[in-house]
């Protein structure tokens, strides 16, 4: 298999923080994930400054870059852009939050701007329809002088608009595997003039199940064409799949085992069933803007939602159980601000692009490193700044070393001074138990949570953390103070 792969390949290991910093092509950091030796690798020469004008772009794409008020290509932009024009093929290791929509929709657009229009000529695969109609409307936003058309494909809505809009002729088509996989059974889409295919969010696809409609899909696709591949993570099966694909391609990478420089990152250790409350003095203590809440299940999603909503929060829930519109409705209320918090579980919140979230609350601790820094890239996005909090309790203490390896350092331990961390369990807690009339709990919902799991801090120890992660019970300095404002929902934050 090894001969079998591309032997010329660009690893550039870029910050994103780092847009306007030089960036250095590294050969010894590599992610985990990728085989040393499987890609050969070529020296990247050290980029100083770019601007968007080094592309030439088609000036009625580069009208769009300005539209957008973007001024520095992000390094997966600098770095994908100019191969992508040349028509290469394009192993993007980057999650959302990178850039990495402009940076295959701008050369996508550039190159549709020539040759003929009314069929389709580009394809986008997008694991999930949030993350779909996303793409869509940065494409409609870059494109807006362009006149060419996108038309965005997934179920759980009427396939008849669909049909009409793909009748109507479309060059771009952003679509969700399932759906698209119906459309050519249908034969309501004739794939047969694409030129370019994007993968993205590969590994997502992979964890949602998709990689068989994938392949089934690219059976209906010319031989002769573009791919570009974008994935945080490269398991085994994506490796595969990238082989199976790509030809020749330039890989590009920025680091996605780093969190961006633009989060700070603070455990609040609690028991279990303190998490409601704590989270509660949280929201109210804290300046937050717009506050993303992740919890471990759906359940959990809606009953915190609930929960929020009683303390007189104007929250949502965004979980998979919710029909599309019900979806649509929370992500858009999360954008226009009509929702201060949206409680979210992994899989719904894949890929949202809410740029003013100050905020990602970890209810409960991801599973993976990687979940984690998926999570909080939502927020500290495109060079703003932003804050992780996570609730811990003592069960989480492996998962919470397995994250703090993975970003390389130690994250800080807070104590809320006034909170009370002395509170018994209850014998039985009921905070996420299912309604009696429901007979049957799904696994892992967290129905029947065990009680008092973690050790409480002491709010007045001092003692620090030891290596091992075990003691929670660290508070240098304190997160807050009881005279901290109310919640100041839709204001800006302090630049501090
Ligand atoms: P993405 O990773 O494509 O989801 O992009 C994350 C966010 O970064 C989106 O809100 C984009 O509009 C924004 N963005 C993308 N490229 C740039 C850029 N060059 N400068 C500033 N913001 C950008």
């Amino acid at each position: 298999m090894l001969d079998r792969f591309p032997r010329s390949c660009y690893y550039v290991n870029a910050s994103y923080n780092k847009i306007s910093c030089s960036w250095k092509k590294t050969k010894t950091n590599v992610s985990p994930g990728i085989t040393p030796g499987l890609f050969s690798f070529e020296t990247q020469k050290k980029r100083e400054f770019m601007d968007f004008k080094e592309f030439n772009l088609n000036e009625k794409v580069a009208a769009g870059v300005v539209a957008a008020g973007y001024t520095t290509p992000t390094p997966i932009q600098a770095q994908a852009i100019p191969s992508v024009m040349q028509g290469r093929d394009v192993m993007g290791l980057a999650q959302t939050g990178t850039g990495k929509t402009a940076a295959f929709a701008l050369p996508i657009l550039h190159r549709l701007m020539q040759g003929s229009h009314g069929h389709v000529r580009a394809l986008i695969v997008a694991p999930t329809r949030e993350l779909a109609e996303q793409i869509h409307v940065s494409i409609g936003e870059l494109g807006k002088q362009t006149r060419l058309k996108s038309v965005t494909i997934y179920g759980g809505v009427n396939v008849n608009p669909q049909i009409e809009k793909l009748k109507r002729g479309v060059e771009i088509v952003v679509a969700c595997p399932g759906r698209l996989l119906d459309h050519i059974n249908q034969k309501t889409i004739n794939l047969s003039h694409v030129e370019v295919l994007v993968l993205d969010e590969a590994d997502h696809m992979f964890d949602m199940g998709f990689l068989p409609d994938i392949r089934k899909i690219l059976g209906h696709l010319p031989r002769k064409r573009q791919t570009l591949l974008f994935s945080a993570t490269m398991p085994e099966e994506i490796r595969r799949l990238a082989h199976d694909v790509l030809t020749d391609p330039i890989t590009v990478q920025v680091s996605n085992t780093t969190a961006p420089v633009t989060v700070t990152h603070a455990l609040y250790p609690v028991g279990e069933h303190l998490k409601t409350p704590l989270l509660l003095n949280l929201l109210k203590h804290t300046d937050t803007e717009s506050v993303l809440i992740f919890t471990r299940t759906k359940h959990r999603a809606k009953r915190l939602g609930e929960q929020l909503e009683k303390a007189g929060y104007k929250a949502a829930s965004l979980q998979g159980n919710l029909s599309q519109n019900r979806r649509q409705a929370a992500l858009d209320g999360f954008r226009d601000g009509t929702f201060q918090v949206l409680v979210a579980t992994d899989i719904a919140a894949r890929g949202i692009d809410v740029s003013q979230i100050s905020h990602v609350i970890n209810y409960d601790i991801p599973n993976t490193s990687e979940a984690y820094v998926h999570r909080i890239g939502r927020t500290g996005r495109a060079a703003k700044s932003g804050d992780a909090f996570t609730l811990v309790t003592g069960e989480d203490t492996v998962m919470v070393r397995t994250i703090e390896r993975a970003l390389g350092s130690q994250l800080e331990r807070r104590t809320v001074p006034d909170f009370d961390y002395h509170v018994t369990a209850p014998k039985k807690d009921s905070e996420f138990a299912r309604p009696p009339r429901q007979p049957q709990q799904r696994r892992g919902e967290g129905g029947k949570k065990s009680v008092a799991l973690g050790r409480p801090p002491a709010p007045a120890s001092k003692t620090r953390p030891t290596s091992s992660g075990r003691s929670y019970q660290q508070s240098g300095k304190p997160a807050h103070t009881t005279n901290a404002p109310p919640p100041r929902f839709k204001q800006p934050r302090n630049a501090g």
